[in-house]
């Protein structure tokens, strides 16, 4: 075994996964298992399932299942890799040596860490003699109680303040340059509240600073920008980092709520609303939509003034998130309010006021349209369906909309949608849509999730069953049935591989199940529990869609082991079922390879296949019988 596997090894003898799931998610014993509500899909009843034993956990919601590395890497978002630091750090096993030396000192300086040291220090000054302007603002908009939760800071209005600590620390310019700190030997944040700006994981990868009340105008007599955020960075990407989520996530949120500043996302946050965040200097795009897949169960709220900029930001939602995975809803707020104005306690305020401001806070938020009605419903204020000019400009929209989606099952139903709102038949948008040449731009792709989807990727579960066209369900494959029915025996009785020969296995997935079992029971892990352990970890080391499929069709085996009383009976009775269907299957083939070889003329061929053919009849026949 290498360092790499001891390391893993090490890593799940040290760490339960029932107390590390539980650390995300309260659980529920039942009977020797634990379920709880699936962090991973919405529903409304468990069916995620923890197994103690064997140290694997199962979704029969969405099929999402793994061990304490999948775990991490799906719910935290994160390379096998890092999954393995962390819980390396959780269990105090060393990692030393385990990956490819070199690598750290390439790395240069950690930014992380550098960053995080100015966020302390920013903070001390807040409480230092300079930061009590900042203090005196933070407690006039009651965000003082943040200031320890968010790490709220100060940067002192002297220029060469920030510069002076830098080089006492002997932190390197580079990366204050990089996080816009420093440029061109000035300090732009200085005499700014400073609010680190946090990845979902909590490292802290820019800031936003936001200018004090009266401050003096700058020397070339502009009025400095309220707000200046830090620009985009190898470690800082507008496009995937979404601020608060890291709190909404520690909060366990399950429903997201997308608004545009900081000092919002914080007032909701202490009013209670702990799914908010706020997108930063970018519209809310197609990579945040990813990033939320796997925390906002119950979708994700866009807050948008309701006026024609908040029409335009709804279309460019729309087409940012036309393929995404999460629900999208839009909620319009009148009257020109921020979210704080509605959650924010003003100081010595009647409390009846506020809770009151909060419920209509809460209403809006519920009440959140679908994206697509929200649309339609600002485009109507705006435009007159009813002319056929007007009309063409949606028309023109929808056509767009419609060439971006990705999925053919998708765009049926949005089109559907369309016409709905539109009121006319669907086969009537059809037909308007056909005078407008489809479009080809798409959201821009993202560099590093992997291929995009193929057209053909139909994700069954976010499709209506009833929109489905005949046929499109694949047809119970019965061979495939039973070769998951055997490896569910194999799992309990891993002493009959021996008598399995691989070659006759027809899954792909099976197959390489069955050879991580065998490769167990050849290190002498022979108790079902240890199986699994050693399969999962194995399957764990990538985190690709192929190990998604291949964890999943063998917890789904893990589960069917549950209801085999006999194993010992059953896989007879499978090895049994097994041959047959494996010969009428090659009899098939032979009977195929015989009608080709008599239409080509080839005797000799024709002879020797008639021959096999037979010979194979009467090997199965007499089981037929002979009972
Ligand atoms: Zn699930």
């Amino acid at each position: 075994m290498d360092r790499f596997d001891e390391a893993k090894l090490r890593i799940k003898e040290a760490i339960d996964l029932v107390a590390l799931i539980e650390s995300y998610l309260p659980l529920k014993p039942r009977g020797r298992l634990f379920v709880a509500l699936c962090p991973f899909h919405a529903e409304k009843s468990p069916s995620f399932t923890v197994y103690a034993d064997s140290q694997h956990y199962h979704c029969f919601g969405c099929g999402k299942s793994g061990d304490v590395f999948s775990f991490v890497m799906e719910r935290e978002g994160l390379t096998f890799r890092e999954s393995m630091e962390m819980l390396a750090d959780r269990a105090q096993v060393s990692l030393e040596g385990v990956f490819s030396r070199g690598e750290q000192s390439q790395r240069g300086p950690d930014p992380y860490q550098i960053l995080g040291e100015v966020r302390t220090w920013m903070q001390q000054m807040l409480f230092s003699d300079d930061g009590r302007a900042a203090r005196e603002y933070l407690e006039s908009r009651s965000l003082a109680p943040a200031i320890e939760a968010w790490g709220i800071g100060y940067c002192p209005d002297r220029q060469g303040a920030l510069r002076q600590f830098a080089q006492s620390r002997r932190l390197p310019p580079s990366v204050l340059e990089q996080a816009g700190l420093l440029r061109n030997g000035r300090e732009p944040f200085a005499g700014r509240v400073m609010f680190p700006i946090d990845d979902e994981r909590g490292r802290t990868v820019g800031f936003g600073g936001r200018v004090l009340p009266g401050a003096k105008p700058r020397s070339d007599g502009f009025d400095p920008p309220k707000y200046i955020n830090s620009p985009e960075s190898p470690f800082f990407n507008k496009r995937r980092v979404l601020y608060g989520l890291h709190q909404a996530k520690q909060k366990g949120s399950r429903r997201i709520v997308v608004m545009e500043g900081y000092t919002d996302v914080i007032a909701c946050h202490l009013a209670g609303f702990h799914g908010a965040v706020a997108a930063l200097g970018t519209a809310f795009t197609h990579e945040h939509s990813k990033k939320l897949e796997r925390y906002a169960q119950e979708g994700v709220v866009l807050l948008f003034d309701g006026d024609r900029a908040g029409e335009q930001a709804a279309v460019r939602a729309m087409r940012e998130l036309v393929n995404s995975q999460v629900t999208v809803k839009i909620a319009l707020m009148a009257d020109a309010k921020d979210p704080a104005d509605y959650v924010v306690a003003r100081p010595g305020e009647d409390e009846d006021l506020v809770i009151e401001r909060r419920a209509r806070f809460a209403d809006l938020v519920d009440g959140a349209d679908d994206a697509l009605a929200t649309w339609f419903r600002l485009a109507r204020r705006r435009l007159d369906f009813s002319q056929p000019a007007e009309l063409e400009k949606v028309g023109k929209e929808c056509a767009l909309l419609l060439s971006l989606v990705e999925n053919d099952l998708r765009r049926r139903g949005l089109l559907q949608e369309m016409a709905r709102h539109l009121a006319m038949p669907p086969e009537g948008l059809v037909r308007m849509l056909r005078k407008f040449p489809a479009r080809t731009d798409k959201p821009e792709a993202s560099s590093d999730d992997g291929p995009a989807p193929e057209p053909s990727d139909v994700d069954l579960r976010d499709i209506d069953p009833s929109q489905l066209p005949d046929g499109a369900v694949a047809a119970p494959r019965p061979i495939v049935a039973a070769e998951r029915d055997l490896l569910a025996v194999l799992v309990h009785r891993p002493e009959f591989t021996e008598q399995v020969d691989p070659s006759t296995l027809q899954s792909p997935e099976v197959v390489q199940l069955f050879t991580m079992i065998r490769a167990a029971m050849g290190q002498g892990r022979t108790t079902r529990a240890d199986v699994a352990r050693h399969v999962f970890t194995q399957i764990s080391s990538d985190s690709g869609k192929a190990s998604q499929d291949l964890r999943s069709v063998f917890a789904r085996c893990l589960a069917r082991a549950d209801e085999i009383k006999d194993p010992a009976a059953f896989f007879a009775m499978l090895d049994k079922d097994r041959n047959r269907a494996n010969s009428r299957h090659s009899a098939r083939g032979l009977r195929q390879q015989l009608q080709a070889a008599l239409a080509a003329g080839d005797r000799d061929t024709a002879n020797r296949l008639t021959q096999e053919l037979v010979a194979q009849m009467r090997s199965t026949a007499p089981r037929n019988s002979a009972k």
